[in-house]
């Protein structure tokens, strides 16, 4: 783990966290073993041979890991040992698709009586011996071999990255108000990846939206589940809000007034479960209804929360590398309706001003309309 092992006040707090993750994740897939040791979790089957591939994406998703290094672990220090275990670490991974390598020593087991380097040296001539197509670069190898010499030694030669950031549940709890777009999951990925809990939110407007629209946005919800362990889906329907703002209101503000409900609903929302931001996967200027005049006019209705937008700064090419990496990618590009675009005027409005939008929402039983869109609350638990 990386961030948490500076944190010097809650790291413990922090460590099982992680721990008690893991076990959860892990549950069912072996006899495992997970301890502490310095600055690292270790995972054992007691039961023998780890399926790895079966086993890393399970630990790779968790919030606050860098990265999962498969490996062995061996009780017999000495150089002799040491030598047989990396070569048949050499062998195992085939040393024929290498051509440069070297070998990289930690010791935090103080009293072993050779320093990193010896220790490094000696291994490294016993490789060379063994494999005679490897040489040694200690600039630019193409396979590092690590061994870490602590109560135990492991030796690995693998670094499969994860995304850092903290355990999911150090950093409170937000609501992700989730479309079925690219943004907003990669937004509550963002998030989470700081430690919050996340619920999410999605609006609706059946019939004008159909029932793949609305599976898509559970798919992605279980998509992020699996990052956030677990996750609680809310939906509320627009339908009755949009044809208001359609009969009585200038068709260019639809959008507009639209985003105002949304947030009303999800501030509401939030505070009725204990939500303490709301975070949207808005990105500036990515669209008309994203420019800065349009965040006023939709953040002037919330008074109580924060709401972050993580994405803010990230060009659509960043968000879409991003939301592969998290594979949502494939599914947010199904074709589906959001109820953003159900009678969605020629010439949207695209910088609001805030006068002219409450003229428009004048024309509306806001609070009337609120109170019917939030009774049509419906949940799902991943
Ligand atoms: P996304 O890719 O997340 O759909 P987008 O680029 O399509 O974003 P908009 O449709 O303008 O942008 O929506 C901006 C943000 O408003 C979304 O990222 C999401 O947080 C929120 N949002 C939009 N539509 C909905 C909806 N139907 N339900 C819940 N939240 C929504
Ligand atoms: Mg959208």
């Amino acid at each position: 783990y990386g961030e948490i092992a500076i944190r010097k006040n809650n790291r413990k707090f922090f460590v099982e966290k992680l721990l008690r993750t893991i076990r959860r994740n892990l549950d069912g897939l072996g006899d495992f073993y997970v301890v502490k040791e310095q600055g690292r979790l270790i995972v054992e089957d007691r039961g023998g041979e780890i399926d790895f591939d079966q086993v890393i994406p399970k630990i790779i998703c968790i919030m606050g890991i860098i990265g999962v290094s498969p490996g062995v672990r061996t009780k017999d220090q000495s150089l002799d040992n040491l030598k047989k275990v990396c070569a048949e670490h050499v062998a195992m991974i085939g040393a024929e698709n290498y051509k440069t390598f070297k070998i990289e020593t930690k010791r935090s087991n103080k009293n072993y009586p050779l320093v990193s380097r010896e220790v490094s040296a000696a291994v490294g001539e016993h490789i060379l011996e063994k494999f005679p197509n490897l040489t040694v670069d200690v600039h630019n190898p193409e396979l590092t071999v690590y061994i870490e010499l602590r109560n135990d030694a492991y030796i690995y030669s693998k670094q499969i990255k994860g995304f850092g950031g903290l355990p999911v549940g150090s950093s409170g709890k937000g609501i992700v108000m989730l479309s079925g777009g690219i943004d907003s999951p990669v937004a509550g990925h963002m998030i989470a990846k700081r430690g919050m809990k996340i619920d999410c939110l999605h609006f609706h407007s059946y019939p004008y939206t159909n029932m793949q629209a609305r599976q898509k946005v559970m798919d992605l919800a279980k998509i992020l589940s699996e990052y956030t362990c677990g996750i609680k889906v809310t939906v509320i329907s627009v339908k009755h809000i949009q044809e208001e703002i359609h009969k009585n209101c200038n068709g260019a503000y639809m959008v507009t007034l639209l985003r105002r409900f949304m947030m009303r609903l999800a501030e509401r929302l939030a505070i009725k479960d204990g939500d303490q931001c709301i975070i949207t996967g808005e990105s500036l200027g990515q669209v008309a209804s994203q420019t800065i005049e349009g965040m006023t006019s939709s953040n002037s209705v919330i008074d109580k929360l924060p709401v972050l937008r993580p994405l803010c700064g990230f060009d659509k090419n960043e968000i879409i590398e991003r939301s592969r990496n998290i594979g949502a990618y494939d599914v947010s590009i199904r074709p589906y309706e959001d109820c953003c675009t159900v009678f969605l005027p020629d010439y949207p409005i695209i910088k609001p001003k805030l006068e002219d939008v409450l003229a428009e929402e004048a024309k509306l039983d806001v609070q009337g309309l609120l109170d019917e869109a939030f009774a049509t609350i419906e949940v799902t638990e991943f």
